[in-house]
């Protein structure tokens, strides 16, 4: 039996297998490293220290004391897991306590709690749409939208990135295709930190009477006077069906949520696949984000986003002063400009882009790089992400390294 094409043995030609591989054989790559133990924001990072900029801890939750208390008690209260899933015997009062604690934060009728985020995702639209419908994506939403759209066998239709010009042609002609329309969005970019266009966004989705999802991934506990994300930042909360917010980011955990209407909800119930067929959240991760949710709703939390933005702009014009192209900030209806947590560094070159995080590594800097394909060709970044509990000091040194190590690189 010939095995020319055997999914096995096609491996050793891959092009990403290839890719990884080179880069691991110089010891340049910036995927896989691996983290010892940590003194958030410093880790112990391959037998050395770094401080840590590429975490989405963005409030430091994840050394809370309540937080890990809250982890602690679920433990203790519930065991490792549950081992099952929530349609069966998965379900437990923390679930109920957590979804109520969103809906509430959210001002929505009701809530769902998923193991992760990428699952909530994935559930959300493959449960509101199907064959015969229509999603409208931005071309930089998140893979687990994408996926979510290719398991829903919804059509899928994409639009320039925060175009709003491109959104309107690309719902005209949604129109067309006969079947229920959702446009699916992040609330704030992980790559590059800018924040979607919700008020023109909402709008257009009012106007052609498609439905609107937006993720709130890395804003859930960051952004807005309540903290719920970019819609309330946009004043845009009672336009959005779907909110998709993460718990493993800001909020100090792992798992996702959809905060919408009893219906929304009863329908992710009833027919995500993602959280019927899957073992429930493990307790200490309900009982992290539990505490980590009503932490941001109290003034405490208030004090720590503050802390999170005043951190992020602190890095954002340090590094714009320092000659790098850092992006634009957010502008908001308001005339507002909103510097989040991600600050992108933009490289370019793909090679060059390597060799400046392994040695901002080497110098104890820990960034996250994106590449091709994670990015589009000759548009690498360095992605540097900012936590509540950096000292001033240390983005300040942060700023000094990455000059330093910029300036021994040739041009
Ligand atoms: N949405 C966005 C925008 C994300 O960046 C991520 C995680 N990278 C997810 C969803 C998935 O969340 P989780 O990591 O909790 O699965």
């Amino acid at each position: 039996m010939s095995r020319s094409n055997h999914v096995i043995d096609r491996i050793g030609e891959d092009e990403s297998v290839g890719r990884l591989r080179a880069l691991e054989s110089e010891n340049h790559a910036p995927y896989f490293r691996v983290v010892e133990s940590t003194t958030a924001p410093v880790v112990h990072i391959e037998g050395h220290e770094a401080l840590m900029l590429g975490s989405a801890n963005y409030l430091g939750l994840a050394e809370h004391p309540a937080v890990i208390q809250g982890a602690r008690d679920a433990l203790d209260r519930y065991g490792t897991t549950i081992t099952g899933s929530r349609l069966l015997n998965g379900t437990i009062d923390l679930h109920l306590a957590l979804e109520a604690e969103i809906a509430d934060w959210y001002r929505t009728e009701a809530a769902i709690v998923f193991t992760t985020g990428y699952q909530a995702n994935l559930g959300a639209i493959g449960a509101l749409v199907g064959p015969g419908d229509t999603v409208v994506v931005d071309a930089s939403a998140h893979a687990s939208i994408l996926d979510g759209c290719r398991l829903s066998r919804a059509k899928i239709r994409m639009f320039r990135h925060n175009r709003l010009d491109k959104l309107e042609d690309t719902l005209k002609r949604a129109a067309g295709d006969g079947g229920g329309v959702l446009v699916a969005v992040d609330g704030l970019y992980s790559m590059k930190g800018d924040l979607a266009p919700l008020d023109g966004i909402a709008a257009l989705c009012r106007e052609y009477g498609a439905a609107l999802l937006v993720d709130e991934a890395h804003s859930a506990g960051v952004l807005g006077e309540r903290r719920t994300g970019a819609a309330e930042l946009f004043g845009v909360n009672a336009d959005v069906d779907v909110q998709m917010g993460a718990l493993s980011k800001g909020l100090g955990s792992t798992g996702g949520f959809v905060a919408g209407s009893r219906d929304v909800i009863d329908a992710l119930r009833a027919g995500a696949r993602s959280f019927l067929f899957t073992t429930a959240a493990v307790p200490s991760s309900l009982g992290a984000a539990l505490a980590a949710v009503r932490l941001q709703r109290s003034e405490e939390g208030r004090a720590i986003a503050e802390r999170t933005l005043a951190n992020a702009r602190q890095l954002w014009e340090g590094l714009r002063d320092a000659g790098f192209d850092v992006g634009e900030p957010s502008r908001l209806p308001s005339g507002e400009e909103i510097v989040s947590p991600i600050v992108p560094v933009l490289v370019g070159d793909d090679l060059r882009a390597a060799t400046l995080w392994r040695r901002l590594f080497d110098s104890g800097l820990f960034a996250s790089a994106a590449m091709f394909p994670a990015v589009a060709r000759s548009e690498a970044l360095l992605r540097l992400c900012v936590m509540a509990t950096h000292t001033r000091e240390q983005i300040d040194r942060a700023v000094k390294t990455f000059a330093d190590v910029a300036a021994e690189l040739p041009r």
